[in-house]
């Protein structure tokens, strides 16, 4: 990304909405603007392979395992508005696991673009199945998007849930059961 180039446009659209670029408040937002930019597109520069970085371990582990509550930030590819919230991960081992901070960096890598909250959802869920050639993921994520609330349309539905299943998940329904039901009890702390 042309940090120069974004801070360029940047001005152009404060003095657009009626702002002076040049008062005092002003003056390094541009620039801010770009870098701010440079940061939440990040993903678009980032896969799987290179993020996971060998961090797939073998071991004897055929069970479920769920990673609750990592937290997104996204950005809505119609309004260019933040959605936000929870996005919660479950994979059935099949001799491999993967760390357990990289679940939130598969997330990571394609929240930090411009997003549908359904894409998003199905992204980090075929990203972790490649990566970790599970039995089966499960992806819930539920967010909260400042384009319905901040433009007072459907504020009421500004929280929305999304899911996404695969293989054991999709197949089979007592082990998507299982998944909804860990997804429900309360933390251990
Ligand atoms: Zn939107």
């Amino acid at each position: 990304m042309n940090e120069a180039r974004v801070a360029e446009l940047i001005r152009e659209l404060l003095t657009e909405i009626g702002e002076d670029p040049d008062r005092e408040g002003l003056k390094r937002t541009p620039e801010r603007v770009a870098k701010t930019w440079a940061f939440l597109s990040a993903g678009y520069h980032m896969d799987v392979d290179r993020v996971i970085n060998g961090a797939v371990f073998e071991a004897h582990v055929n069970n479920m395992i769920i990673a609750r509550d990592i937290e997104v930030y996204s950005l809505c590819e119609h309004h260019m508005l933040p959605f936000f919230g929870r996005c919660h991960i479950g994979y059935i081992a099949q001799d491999r696991v993967l760390g357990i901070s990289k679940l939130a960096r598969i997330a990571e890598i394609f929240a930090r673009r411009l997003q549908i909250q359904e894409r998003l959802t199905t992204q980090i869920a075929e990203g972790l199945q490649e990566a970790v050639k599970p039995r089966g993921v499960g992806v819930v994520v539920e967010a909260f998007h400042l384009c319905l609330a901040m433009r007072g349309v459907e504020k009421q539905n500004a929280y929305m849930t999304t899911s996404e299943v695969l293989g054991d998940f999709r197949d089979d329904r007592a082990t998507r059961e299982e998944f909804l039901q860990l997804l429900r009890r309360r933390h251990a702390r």
